[in-house]
């Protein structure tokens, strides 16, 4: 854990970066303060420099939330915002009290007695020549089953209103398509973004499992509809590290994908920012804070705005905002690589500013979800198993799922992820993603005979088609069984 910090702020942080989106009356939110730098930099510029620049900032729209504007900063408080918000009476983020009901429909829709069946016999069960071995831990964590819950109360709390959700509330098509069927709707997205215009005030808006973006929560805060906040309170944990990094004036590094919904909620959180998506991107950052001694990775202050474009806040500056970096990380992530991320952050720090200065430039808090390591741990465990291959089943773009083919890659059993039972047949044949995203197909993919099949799922999957993905193989094996007799 980080602990006290003493040093001033040698850069000032500039806010977040800027979202436009309409709000629905033709005009449109800038939902965050951003600055520009007035001159350019070169690479041997040094942070003393940075603090003598001009910045010029533009206006803050504060009339969604007046309290959250600080007055003597004048820059828009994110925190005070999602406080302020939190508590209106428009917002819920409990449920609506019928728990056990919501509960009840879940388990019909989503439970699996084959699934039942391995658990209680130590997820280990032999069907006819199939021996499947189960993952320690696997499916729907609880974040991701609160969420549906939400929804489903939100549902049955709300039924002639109008149900709209700002994202897919977690990486599942079944989980999403039956929202669809209870008449829960995706705020359509255009070219030009988000179309909030087709809420009403008197609609009532699902905030997904990854969270809001803030300009979204702006513009909803705005209309005064109503709220059902599904947020993951890990992804709220690493709002707040990020709100901590903003506070102390460090850089948020945050390990994560550009695109994805969590990390485009967070980053609208920080005050600084830079993305890397893996230990590579941040081997470079390390490189250019060391000025090309750490690998010789680096090159250029122009290169590495080119390079991370989409992944860093407006007016970025590598050469000021390198100077004091925290981690944060997309919760889904691969927990080893976070932590190596943080590692080579602190080793670089240190060597370039000592190690009695180390708490003045980097803060580390630990904001890895419980859910996420124990799925990656079962993972490891699962691949020392002797198996004749491994099925890993969840939505494809699921991150977390992405990460536990990784895990099978790397140790070399043939593994195929799919998202459901649909990706195998006709025949012998599957199509699976490889853990980078490539779509690939598969001839004679379940070999003959008596197998040992290993499967997990990922933290977005109901048990159910994990039992659908098992049926489909044990009616494969009986028919194989029938060609032979
Ligand atoms: S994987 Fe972790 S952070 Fe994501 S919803 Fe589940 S519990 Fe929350």
């Amino acid at each position: 854990m980080h602990s006290s910090l003493s040093f001033a702020a040698v850069c000032r942080p500039e806010a977040v970066g800027p979202r436009t989106l309409s709000n629905g009356r033709g005009s449109s939110v800038i939902a965050d303060s951003s600055a520009i730098l007035s001159i350019r930099l070169t690479r041997a510029m040094q942070p003393d420099v940075c603090r003598n620049l001009k910045l010029r900032r533009t206006q803050v729209r504060s009339d969604a939330a007046p309290s959250a504007v600080g007055s003597h900063t004048g820059e828009f408080d994110t925190k005070a915002f999602r406080r302020t918000l939190t508590r209106k009476e428009n917002y819920n983020r409990k449920g609506f009290g019928h728990k056990e009901e919501t509960l009840e429909a879940m388990d019909k829709e989503y439970t699996s007695d084959i699934i039942k069946t391995l658990k209680e016999n130590n997820n280990e069960y032999t069907w006819g020549n199939v021996t499947v071995k189960l993952a320690e831990s696997f499916g729907f964590c609880w974040g991701v089953e609160r969420a549906v819950q939400i929804a489903y109360e939100a549902r049955k709390q709300f039924p002639d209103q109008k149900l709209w959700i700002t994202n897919e509330i977690m990486h599942n098509p079944t989980v999403n398509q039956r929202l669809k069927e209870m008449q829960i709707e995706d705020i359509p997205v255009m070219e030009e973004g988000k179309k909030f215009d087709v809420v009403n005030n008197d609609d009532v808006v699902i905030l997904p499992a990854f969270g809001a973006a803030l300009s979204e929560m702006q513009i909803l805060d705005e209309k005064g509809v109503k709220i059902a906040d599904t947020t993951c309170p890990w992804v709220s944990k690493v709002w707040n590290t990020v709100e901590k990094h903003k506070k102390e004036s460090f850089t948020s590094v945050i390990h994560g994908k550009k695109g994805h919904e969590e990390t485009v909620a967070t980053s609208s959180f920080a005050g600084k920012y830079i993305i890397v998506k893996d230990i590579k991107e941040a081997t470079y950052v390390c490189d250019y804070i060391l000025a090309g001694k750490l690998d010789g990775s680096s090159s250029t202050k122009e290169e590495f705005l080119k390079k991370f474009e989409k992944a860093i806040s407006r007016g970025f500056d590598p050469d000021c905002d390198l100077v004091k970096v925290g981690i944060a990380n997309q919760t889904t992530m691969l927990k080893g690589e976070t932590e190596e991320i943080g590692k080579l952050l602190e080793k670089t720090m240190m060597q370039k500013y000592g190690v009695e200065f180390i708490n003045e430039h980097f803060m580390c808090f630990n904001t890895i979800c419980d859910a996420t390591q124990e799925r990656q741990d079962a993972m490891y465990n699962l691949v020392k198993e002797k198996l004749d291959l491994i099925l890993v089943v969840g939505g494809w773009n699921s991150s977390n799922t992405s990460h536990l083919q990784e895990i099978a890659e790397q140790n070399g059993t043939p593994t195929y992820w799919i998202d459901s039972e649909k990706r195998i047949g006709p025949g012998n044949r599957i199509a699976y993603k490889l853990s980078h995203g490539e779509l690939v197909g598969k001839e004679n993919w379940l070999p003959t005979g008596p197998l040992k099949i290993g499967i997990t799922s990922g933290a977005s999957t109901p048990d159910k088609i994990l039992e659908d993905t098992l049926k489909v193989v044990f009616k494969m094996k009986d028919e194989e069984a029938l060609q032979m007799v």
